[in-house]
């Protein structure tokens, strides 16, 4: 496994690998691995003969309040991560060497980045689309791995390599859970044993509505109250909404498409998103 930290180097490198007719896969992440990121490694590996991993703790992604500074970080560890699942290359770049002294230049999306997240993180999608972006032309794959976990960070960047012509398949990898349920973050490692355990209601309250769904409710307020009953054992519920899996617009009631029920919560002062899926064939 090679690590790399300037763009020049790993251009060196994955030159070679293109030359000999090698699928490349890429994993962007910003470190602090856990299952959930290695979940994106095994599927780049199953489909692709070389993965290349980046760990960056994009800066432009982060509200000027927001935990940049105390993100967790453990490069060390990554490394060790990223080799026993057979990584082939760990790019980590310094914040310089991805935005250098006069870099002026961002990737705007558009409606798909205006709720949920977007509507509380301003200019947060407008900073994962520039780094993805950028780190897509430089490492040019085949393919590149994302976790429906940031259900919303998938469509933007889904939306962005068809409007831009990226030539890269996008795919997206369900949301590994710790065995009580809760979504896999590196951001759980903030959590308090006791807002560990608080934190369970989100997991829950998504999977009773999911559970009430496949029992055939279609109503969209139904299900989001179910929701919302776990949910009062968070400290602040920053969004519970229930949006068509495509547009990420308001579902329409009784749901007859794609759905999706995403929410943000603070439990203490982290704050953690999660969601589930309701699949549902399209009818007129
Ligand atoms: P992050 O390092 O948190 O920016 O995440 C890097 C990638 O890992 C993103 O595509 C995330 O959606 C994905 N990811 C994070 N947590 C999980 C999880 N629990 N299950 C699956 N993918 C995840």
């Amino acid at each position: 496994m090679q690590v790399i930290t300037k763009v020049a180097e790993l251009r060196r490198a994955l030159a070679d690998v293109r030359k000999a007719d090698k699928r490349i896969g890429f994993v962007p992440t910003m470190g602090y691995l856990h299952e959930g990121h290695l979940s994106l490694i095994s599927a780049s590996r199953g489909h692709c003969d070389v993965t290349v991993v980046s760990i960056f703790v994009n800066p432009t992604q982060f509200g000027p309040s927001e935990d940049l500074s105390r993100y967790p970080r453990d490069f060390a560890r990554d490394e060790a991560l990223c080799r026993s699942a057979g990584v082939s290359i760990v790019f980590a770049p310094s914040a310089e060497e991805i935005y250098p002294a006069q870099f002026e230049t961002f990737i705007e999306p558009g409606e798909l980045a205006k709720p949920l997240c977007g509507g509380f993180r301003p200019g947060h999608f407008r900073g994962v689309a520039t780094v993805v972006c950028k780190l897509f032309s430089m490492v040019q794959p085949d393919a590149a791995y994302f976790g429906q976990k940031d259900f919303q960070q998938c469509a933007v960047i889904r939306r962005m390599t068809v409007d831009l012509d990226i030539p890269i398949e996008i795919v997206t990898v369900p949301t590994v859970r710790e065995p009580d349920g809760l979504a896999m973050s590196s951001r759980n490692r903030y959590l308090s044993p006791e807002e560990r355990g608080r934190s369970l209601a989100i997991s829950r309250g998504l999977f009773a509505a999911a559970k009430k769904f496949a029992s055939g409710e279609r109503e969209a307020s139904m299900l989001i109250a179910l929701a919302r009953k776990h949910l009062e054992k968070v400290d602040r519920l920053q969004y519970l909404e229930l949006v068509d899996a495509e547009t990420l617009r308001s579902a329409e009631s009784p749901l007859r498409s794609p759905a999706v029920i995403c929410v943000a919560a603070y439990v203490g002062s982290t704050r953690l998103i999660d969601n589930v899926v309701l699949t549902i064939s399209r009818t007129r």
